[in-house]
């Protein structure tokens, strides 16, 4: 134990873990992080906090901190530190070789969810600007992809409807796909009293989570459907609505279109609790008394998680939840809503700066000519119309050769990401990879250059919450690279030949601003004077919007699409019988880079395979035993944990260490309108593991 005495000064910030964004005050003795002291005033946290928030910031000051730019001439090769000027012409003129001899397309980049909106809004620039394309994806690609897309179409814009307060005046929560004690658990504690006072819980997983029943709660029901079946529940919900006489019909009339079409749609025999019932394993009768009480209970609040969008039908999904919403009036007011439950800190944020390779920021499509005028003005470059390659793209066509140079900033894609087997052959095709991050992570195997990033104890800028508040990010130590996170991209597009310099991030914010409408009334001034603001903050709304589409929808009317239900191709069979479901811990965090390097490690040395005592037992797996888990991509060795809290054939793990590695097994199969992985079906088998 160091002891560090009494604090001396404090910091306001925002925690970098997960989207709910709770404000901390950093309280520091001299240089030394003392402690972090949720903030009563958080608009996101209200003085609350979690284990990570509070306790897990050592990373940022653990050994393992790479804080010097490093090269090598291939992966193979030692690493060589060298300054920054050198490392960033090293990576210029790399970048510039590539374009030259395999064309302006043959290189792009990943933007983070980890950093700030400013670092994120640089790095899209410098693809667009420098580059010359629109090749930049986020990390968001593979959370809430589908959420961007089903929102979108149904509501005209990417983002939740709520925020975290309106779950007070919420009568009936619905939590589809989502286990917020372990992944937003301050959100979660509002939600908990809110159940406490009363409210109704429906809770749709195939995992019995702790929200299903624990002290004080429990849920009046439980929709334990088979992984991949998502859609066909919400549309047996909409059918009961709609053939029970159960629709908010002045809503719908008011503000809503192609209803009549949808309807016809949604009152087919195939949507019928009935037939459902043999899709998902849910009893019909449940289905109807579920969606009864969500259309009669008063007001209904939907939230959801990566359980809905990591499936080949996760942005379906998202648009029949939307159906849902609409069709019963649960839109536009507090206690209501669709609203996505972000799992990385700033995945709203990085998806609003323009990091998707069809949209500019604000979600506005590259082949729009005026908004395209707009970025060419002030940027004074042309922008392509089309979209640029996706983060699958990118791995596919660097395998066959056309893609050859990748700038990662802030994601460990080589362990996050589906089939690792695939990702890796993508990295090792490449010519040049080049990591911005904290650590030497999965991916840095495959870089060429390691650039070193900051911490969020470092940086200056903005992060934008699962409620779309955008909370202050302050520095509460110096940069320990001898560089800002933000100034990196800037260096590397000037090298390129495209002049981006800004002498702090505020002015980054400024730009953003004046090129992005919901964020025009954003400044670090306000921030600062109001604590946050939600976006749209705007003229029409200078502080800030926390219910949206309260009068209209942001595209006019809410749009109903019809939503049929397409089994995924992946399915059990008989050499992989089981159906494989992933998730968090509440002690970890994602790849687990940050948290394996605080003492939260210990609270969850390893993931654990969760199985049901039936599968356990005609397996001969008793709880502890090392077993194998694999799937037509792959193989992984695990720790069984027998557990009733899973159904009958499907099995549960975590994906926060690298070394058991889920993502080895899980496969290609993705969302159709946005490639979002299917992370949460995966057909395997599991087996006694045997040992020589
Ligand atoms: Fe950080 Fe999320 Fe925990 Fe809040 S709930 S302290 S944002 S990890």
């Amino acid at each position: 134990v160091v002891d560090l005495g009494m604090p001396n000064r404090t910091v306001l910030t925002t925690c970098a873990y997960c989207g709910v964004g709770c404000s901390f005050k950093a309280e520091l003795r001299g240089d030394e992080l003392v402690r972090m002291v949720p903030y009563k005033d958080g608009g996101a946290n209200e003085g609350h906090s979690c284990v990570k928030g509070r306790f897990a910031f050592g990373y940022a000051t653990h050994p393992d901190r790479v804080t010097t730019p490093m090269v090598r001439d291939s992966i193979d090769d030692e690493w060589r530190e060298v300054d920054w000027d050198t490392a960033i012409n090293h990576v210029a003129t790399r970048f510039r070789e590539l374009q030259d001899t395999y064309g302006q397309g043959a290189i792009g980049g990943i933007t983070s969810s980890r950093c700030t909106n400013e670092e994120v809004y640089v790095v899209q620039k410098m693809v667009r600007a420098a580059f010359g394309n629109n090749n930049v994806d986020t990390c968001a690609r593979v959370c809430h992809s589908p959420t961007g897309y089903g929102l979108k179409q149904t509501f005209g814009t990417s983002a939740g409807t709520q925020d975290f307060r309106s779950v007070a005046a919420a009568d009936v929560i619905v939590v589809i796909g989502a286990n917020p004690t372990d992944a937003h658990p301050v959100f979660a504690s509002r939600m908990k009293r809110r159940l406490r006072e009363g409210a109704k819980l429906i809770v749709a997983d195939p995992r019995r989570i702790d929200l299903v029943r624990s002290p004080y709660i429990e849920a009046s029901h439980h929709l334990q459907l088979t992984p991949g079946t998502n859609v066909a529940v919400v549309n047996a919900m909409a059918h009961v609505v709609v053939t029970e006489g159960l629709v908010d019909e002045s809503f719908v009339a008011d503000r809503c279109e192609e209803f009549d079409a949808w309807a016809e749609f949604i009152a087919r025999e195939e949507n019928s609790p009935e037939a459902v019932e043999a899709i998902t394993g849910v009893p019909a009768e449940q289905l109807r008394e579920a969606a009864r009480l969500y259309a009669t209970g008063g007001n209904a609040a939907i939230y959801y998680g990566l359980g809905v969008t990591e499936h080949s039908q996760g942005s379906t999904m998202v648009m029949g939840m939307a159906n849902l919403a609409m069709a019963t009036g649960n839109i536009g007011r507090e206690g209501v809503g669709v609203n996505p439950l972000r799992g990385q800190n700033n995945v709203q944020g990085s998806c609003d700066m323009g990091s998707f390779p069809h949209e500019l920021s604000g979600y506005r499509h590259v082949s729009d000519d005026a908004v395209r005028e707009v970025f060419e003005t002030l940027w004074q470059r042309p922008i392509i119309p089309e979209p640029g390659l996706r983060i699958p793209n990118m791995f596919d066509s660097a395998l066959d050769g056309s893609f050859r140079g990748l700038f990662v900033q802030g994601e460990d894609i080589a362990q996050s990401d589906p089939n690792i087997q695939h990702v890796h052959a993508a990295l090792e095709a490449m010519d040049l990879v080049v990591v911005q991050d904290l650590f030497l992570n999965e991916t840095a195997k495959f870089a060429h250059v390691f650039l070193p990033g900051t911490s969020f104890l470092e940086k200056d800028g903005t992060f934008t919450n699962a409620e779309r508040r955008i909370n202050r990010v302050r520095p509460v130590m110096s940069s320990k690279t001898g560089k800002h996170e933000w100034e990196v991209p800037c260096e590397i597009a000037e090298a390129m030949g495209y002049e981006m310099s800004y002498d702090h991030p505020s002015e980054i914010m400024d730009e953003i601003a004046s090129v992005t409408p919901t964020f025009a009334g954003v400044s670090f001034d306000k921030l600062d004077k109001l604590g946050s603001v939600q976006w749209p903050c705007n003229e029409a709304a200078p502080e800030g919007t926390p219910t949206m589409h309260v009068d209209a929808f942001v595209r006019g009317k809410g749009k109903f699409v019809a939503t049929p239900f397409v089994a995924t191709t992946e399915r059990s069979s008989r050499k992989f019988p089981l159906l494989l479901t992933t998730g968090r811990i509440l002690s970890q965090y994602n790849v687990g880079a940050q948290t394996r390097r605080t003492a939260n490690v210990a609270w969850h040395p390893e993931d654990v395979l969760e199985l049901h005592p039936h599968d356990a037992e005609e397996r001969g797996i008793s709880d502890g035993d090392d077993v194998t888990l694999s799937s037509r991509v792959g193989r992984t060795h695990l720790r069984a944990m027998i557990s009733d809290r899973m159904p009958v054939g499907v099995v549960y793990t975590t994906f926060h260490h690298p070394d058991t590695g889920a993502n080895v097994v899980t496969t290609e199969n993705s969302d159709w309108a946005t490639n979002c992985p299917e992370y949460k079906v995966t057909a395997v088998q599991v087996g006694l593991a045997r040992h020589t």
